[in-house]
């Protein structure tokens, strides 16, 4: 089978009617961008949680930054009636993903869970992935890492510290996923409970603006927010179905 033929193959898979009723779970996050206060405690929750190096001034000035979440910022208005808005955004596990189409080795694909998953041991860091992201929300790993002792100390055993040459991006913690469905399993529950977990970014955020859980129960939070007048997706034009839903901002001086 050529290139091409794989490609379409995978495309036609991820569009065909039923595709993602399949999956036993569909993690989804909604962010509100009315709670939103652009504080960033959520980069920092989530560079602490995933073992994300500081790349240093050097490598930032050459464009090889390394964090799985960022805060967009916007000004909008003429001085002195500018307004800040602040976007949260980070892979936002498309439903119909770009970037696994096009991975030569199948290092990025979806999994049971609905999520966008990276499997580092398979990357041959060919970066195409990164290249057909329409949100650039993948990082290319260009160094080995080095935390000095004691910062060592504060690295997370649940997640592994990647080797240069692959590309990285936020997991939506699949380690906590992993631990919630593990703990289930123990108590003799089928299936996760709403609530049960947390990403990093989610646990943090001090106003409460990211909700996170499976769309695929009705009942859940996430379900619920997904039914708000001010929910959109991120580029909808391009059809890729991300499973990160933002609320839009309510602007009172607008109305
Ligand atoms: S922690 Fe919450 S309020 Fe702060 S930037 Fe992140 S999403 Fe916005």
């Amino acid at each position: 089978m050529s290139l091409i033929d794989d490609f379409l193959a995978r495309w036609h898979e991820y569009r065909r009617p039923g595709y993602y009723e399949e999956f036993d779970y569909h993690w989804t996050m909604t962010v509100d961008l009315d709670r939103c206060t652009g504080c960033e405690a959520c980069v920092t929750a989530c560079q602490a949680e995933n073992n994300t190096p500081i790349v240093g001034e050097d490598a930032i000035a050459r464009g090889r930054h390394m964090q799985w979440m960022r805060i967009e910022r916007y000004w909008e208005g003429e001085y002195p009636d500018v307004k800040l808005r602040a976007i949260p955004m980070f892979c936002q596990h498309c439903d119909a993903a770009p970037c696994e189409t096009v991975c030569p080795v199948s290092a990025t694909y979806h999994n049971q869970d609905g999520l966008n998953a990276q499997i580092y041991n398979r990357c041959i860091g060919t970066r195409s992935c990164a290249v057909y992201c329409p949100y650039e929300v993948r990082y290319f790993n260009y160094n080995n890492h080095h935390w000095d002792e004691p910062l060592d100390q504060q690295l997370n055993p649940d997640v592994s510290v990647r080797e240069k040459g692959v590309m990285e991006k936020c997991t939506f913690c699949i380690q906590r996923i992993r631990q919630a469905k593990d703990a289930a399993k123990d108590d003799g529950r089928r299936r996760v409970q709403d609530g049960e977990v947390q990403p990093a970014c989610v646990q943090t955020c001090p106003t409460e603006a990211l909700v996170f859980g499976d769309r695929k129960d009705p009942d859940s939070a996430v379900s619920q927010m997904l039914g708000n007048e001010r929910a959109y997706t991120v580029l909808e034009e391009l059809n890729t179905d991300p499973s990160v839903v933002y609320l839009k901002k309510v602007d009172a001086d607008a109305a």
